[in-house]
């Protein structure tokens, strides 16, 4: 069984900078990690390949530093890393990046595509979806247990606003999971010195077809218009027992925190 795993880099701080012109985070000046969510999407597809004999495959799509994050999945059971990247993809919305990680993705025609649920600075929680359009194919979100799958179908168990559904559906399915799914290991040495032996596959948007009409900022249909950081004007008041205990103080109180 072929399980691939997108992974993206994420900033390893709540230090980010971003360009004031443009709204975009300038990733280059700080060290990158695996989306948290991703780790959770990594293991699953780890746990996959332990009881179906299948092979595991990385993508990220994200600038050179972005190798670092493969290694690390390489170390912790992938068996290869694909690296999306160059000029063409900069500036790439939801949509261009879900098209760009879905071509390259259709080249090793998975069984299962596994995502993390959204990614920590984006948030947008659109690109597993993506993937999924662009390739036309059944998907989950919110994917909490794998159930049971075969070569042919996969039983999971997702959360939803009224608790929890049970769905099947068959392969080739994407699912994007949750944090509840698993636990992720950590690398082991012999795994940390295999990861560093490797050679990734490099990608770039001419060996996935891509033109300017469908990838980077020109294929990009969304802008981000402006940024900012919220501003926390409410604060916190400490009730003492007596307070919690003055009905009107603590309605007074509720009503002002809701205005
Ligand atoms: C208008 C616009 C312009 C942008 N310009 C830039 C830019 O110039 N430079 C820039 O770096 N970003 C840019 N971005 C951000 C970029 O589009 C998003 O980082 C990317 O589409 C992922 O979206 P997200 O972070 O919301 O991920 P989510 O949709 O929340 O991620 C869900 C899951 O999808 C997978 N995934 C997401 N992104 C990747 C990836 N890159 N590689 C592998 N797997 C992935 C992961 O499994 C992740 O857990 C721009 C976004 C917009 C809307």
């Amino acid at each position: 069984m072929k399980i691939a795993v997108c992974l993206k880099q994420v900033p390893d701080t709540l230090e980010i900078d971003i360009e004031p012109e443009t709204g975009r985070i300038m990733r280059e000046k700080v060290r990158g990690v695996i989306n948290p969510y991703d780790l959770h999407a990594l293991e699953e597809a780890v746990k996959i390949k332990e009881t179906t004999k299948g092979r595991v495959f990385a993508f990220t799509m994200g600038p050179q530093q972005s190798e670092s994050i493969l290694r690390e999945a390489l170390s912790k059971g992938a068996d290869e890393g694909f690296l999306l990247s160059g000029r063409e993809f900069a500036g790439s919305d939801t949509l261009a990046t879900s098209k760009a990680l879905a071509e390259a993705l259709r080249r090793i025609s998975p069984d299962i595509i596994i995502c993390g649920k959204q990614a920590v600075d984006g948030d947008t929680a659109q690109v597993g979806p993506g993937i999924a359009a662009h390739l036309d194919i059944p998907f989950a979100a919110f994917v909490s247990r794998v159930i049971k799958i075969n070569q042919k179908k996969i039983i999971i168990e997702r959360l939803s606003d009224s608790g929890k559904e049970i769905l099947e559906s068959v392969l080739p399915f994407l699912m994007t999971v949750v944090r509840e799914c698993n636990t992720p290991r950590p690398a082991g040495i012999n795994s940390m010195l295999f990861a560093l032996s490797c050679t990734l596959k490099h990608i770039n948007a001419s060996d996935l077809g891509l033109t300017p009409d469908n990838s980077g900022l020109t294929g990009s249909p969304t802008s981000v218009a402006s940024i900012s950081v919220a501003e926390h004007k409410k604060q916190c008041r400490r009730l003492s027992s007596a307070d919690i205990k003055n009905y009107e103080l603590v309605v007074n109180l509720a009503k002002a925190a809701l205005q």
